[in-house]
């Protein structure tokens, strides 16, 4: 065949329907699950959505990408939401993110987190360290670092948060001590809105049923449980059984069990690609705030965000807590859902080994696309604009 698509997750569905919509229908889908949406997808639970792979929402940010959702789930059947994502700080709950929201600290909490903002290395003129840890408190200060970032990721990505590179903190804006004084003086945020300040969420479906939705657009060119564990460099091959001209990889290139035709030092680079495992679990009760979702940097709860369902699925009752699958333990009887790959990890050396990595692959007519096949932490608005951009790519440029 010309194109062989591997998962049916947001970037394979968006690859195959932006090669339909060109008219290419040379093409197939192998997904591992019994049904399309990857981490998108959603299920039913007590009577709503859940969705299965943590909290989704639609971001606005591109709309060449809402347009494109509109068109499978249409615009009708969602919801638009302005953001309100809290911060549970031992108790004290305050607005998303932390440094915009210190103001709505009782006031001896707002004085150790202002002294730490202004000794902060990054305010004091001290040179950026290399290590996560310490660069992380140069940016925030000591107080903020050790009360909320150092333990959240901790939560989120492991312990040794010293095996992550600061390359992808790089965007975070510097956290002024003057505009943080006057936000505290006049009770009021500052600074640029975090991602997802306005989205969509489906009104009467879980996130998943956009992808869906896509998927039943694509027919019988999705085959479902057909796991792809093995990929041939040479022969462009997968399984030993299907042969592409171009072979598109949107699954964990770690989970195949053999890449044959791959230079050990490529090998021996995936071999150190990390990915983080989250475990989505169901309570049923009502929770008296308006939030959409909350985050616990308290290490004394095993998680590290609860979704609020019933203020963002209309009739529904009950939240979902998002918990890395270390430090899960299941009640009987729990409603849970475990997420193997969840995050790809930014280790040290991650995007050069990737660039090699992803070069000799595209050399060989087999392209990374998505979160797992670039192992990057994209969300679906951001893959899906990736694999129509390669997908129009490839079908500009026929072998
Ligand atoms: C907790 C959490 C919250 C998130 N919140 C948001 C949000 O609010 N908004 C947002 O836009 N994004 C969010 N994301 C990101 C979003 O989940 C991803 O961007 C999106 O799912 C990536 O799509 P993908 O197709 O690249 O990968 P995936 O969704 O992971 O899809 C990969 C597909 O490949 C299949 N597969 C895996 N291995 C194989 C194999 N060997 N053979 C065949 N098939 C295989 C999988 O079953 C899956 O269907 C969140 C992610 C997490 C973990």
């Amino acid at each position: 065949m010309k194109y062989l698509i591997l998962g049916a997750g947001p970037s394979g569905l968006t690859f195959a329907n932006t090669l339909l919509a060109a008219g290419e229908k040379d093409f197939l889908v192998l997904e591992k699950e019994s049904c399309a949406g990857g981490l998108c997808r959603s299920t039913d639970v007590d009577g709503s959505p859940f969705d299965i792979g943590g909290g989704h929402f639609l971001d606005v940010r591109d709309p060449s990408v809402t347009d494109y959702m509109f068109s499978f789930l249409p615009e009708d059947e969602w919801d638009r939401y302005e953001r309100d994502s809290r911060i549970d700080l031992y108790g004290d709950i305050i607005g998303s993110p932390i440094e915009a929201n210190i103001w709505q600290l009782p006031k001896e909490k707002q004085d150790r987190y202002l002294d730490a903002i202004a000794s902060a290395g990054c305010n004091s003129g001290q040179d950026k360290p290399e290590k996560f840890t310490e660069w992380i408190v140069w940016k925030l200060g000591e107080a903020i670092a050790e009360d909320y970032m150092l333990p959240y990721n901790r939560k989120m990505f492991g312990k040794d948060l010293d095996s992550l590179g600061t390359y992808w903190l790089e965007k975070l804006p510097n956290v002024s001590y003057e505009e943080t004084k006057r936000s505290c003086r006049e009770h009021k945020a500052y600074g640029t809105q975090p991602g997802h300040a306005l989205f969509f969420y489906p009104r009467r479906y879980g996130y998943g049923e956009a992808f869906l939705r896509m998927a039943d657009a694509l027919g019988s060119r999705i085959r479902y449980s057909e796991e792809a564990v093995s990929i041939d460099f040479e022969n462009r091959t997968v399984n030993d059984t299907y042969r592409a001209d171009r072979i598109i990889v949107t699954v964990p290139w770690t989970s195949f069990s053999e890449h044959k035709g791959l230079p050990p030092e490529l090998e021996s680079g995936l071999g150190d690609l990390r990915y983080s495992s989250v475990v989505t679990q169901y309570r049923e009760e009502m929770l008296d705030t308006k939030a959409h979702w909350i985050y616990y940097p308290d290490p004394a709860r095993p998680y590290h965000r609860i979704l609020v369902r019933h203020n963002f699925c209309p009739g529904s009752k009950g939240y979902w807590t998002e918990t890395n699958l270390s430090r899960f333990k299941a009640e009987e009887g729990s409603i849970h859902f475990v997420n193997e790959y969840a995050y790809p990890l930014n280790t040290i050396g991650k995007p050069e080994f990737m660039n090699r990595f992803l070069g000799f692959a595209s050399s060989k007519g087999i392209y990374g696309c998505g979160r797992w096949g670039e192992w990057q932490h994209f969300n679906s608005d951001v893959v899906m604009r990736r694999a129509m951009d390669l997908a129009g790519r490839l079908l500009n440029d026929s072998p």
